[in-house]
């Protein structure tokens, strides 16, 4: 998915393998070891390769920590090749995967067959899966931001799906709330809490005492599915 494309030069490091680098108009080096376990280094446009590589060296056992972390999760959902027999994520289960001939939409999914993808869109299974994860993450977002808000004590406010990657939702100072469409893919307890939590920033537009107390009022076992959120976020991708 999107979340391995490289928007940078990709290199290798003796230290860290493989790594992307992001050259742009920033001051500082920043390192960040993505959930799919993809080491990203961004560096202002003229520093020298010696430079970062050195640094790499310098925090080599960071890097490795953060990778052997990031790998334990993603070796829990291996990279799909849309092949009959895989399975997809969606609201907090694998569901089965089949190609078929002669489908009628380019991806169908039943409760109780899972996902089939018209083998004539099986080169773009890719792209066919994250259109039908934002169709479906709008229809149900929009579905729980209208049961929640009366809940939380707002009113019903802008709903965005984003490709967001490592951020499940937002809430800007308008009042328009985002959610990222792999958000689709975690159970619906934790979305619910997602939904929640965004929109009791538009009572509370920071992480204070208050905010927690807005949002455990309507889940008060809001701790639990936080957790999951962290503990799993890194695994919801295709
Ligand atoms: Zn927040």
């Amino acid at each position: 998915m999107s979340a391995r494309k490289a928007e940078g030069e990709q290199r290798m490091s003796p230290i860290a393998g493989a790594y992307v680098l992001v050259r742009s108009r920033r001051r500082s080096i920043g390192l960040e070891v993505r959930a799919d376990a993809m080491l990203v280094v961004r560096a202002p446009t003229r520093t020298p390769l010696w430079f970062v590589e050195s640094l790499l060296w310098e925090k080599a056992g960071w890097i490795e920590d953060k990778l052997a972390k990031a790998h334990s999760h993603v070796s829990l959902l291996p990279r799909h090749n849309f092949l009959t027999g895989e399975r997809f994520p969606y609201l907090g289960r694998e569901w089965p995967f089949v190609v078929l001939a002669f489908q009628k939409t380019p991806l169908t999914f039943d409760e109780k067959t899972g996902f089939s993808l018209d083998m004539a869109t099986f080169d773009r299974g890719e792209v066919v899966f994250e259109e039908w994860y934002r169709t479906r993450a709008r229809e149900l977002l929009d579905e729980c931001v209208h049961h929640y808000a009366p809940l939380v004590g707002v009113s019903v406010p802008r709903l965005r799906i984003t490709g967001a990657e490592w951020r499940w939702g937002s809430c800007s100072t308008s009042g328009t709330v985002s959610f990222a469409w792999r958000l689709i893919m975690a159970p619906m307890d934790v979305i619910d809490y997602v939904v929640v939590h965004e929109l009791a920033h538009r009572r509370e537009m920071n992480h204070s005492a208050k905010f927690w107390a807005v949002v455990a009022s309507v889940l008060p076992d809001y701790d639990k599915r936080r957790r999951w959120l962290k503990d799993h976020g890194g695994i919801l991708t295709i």
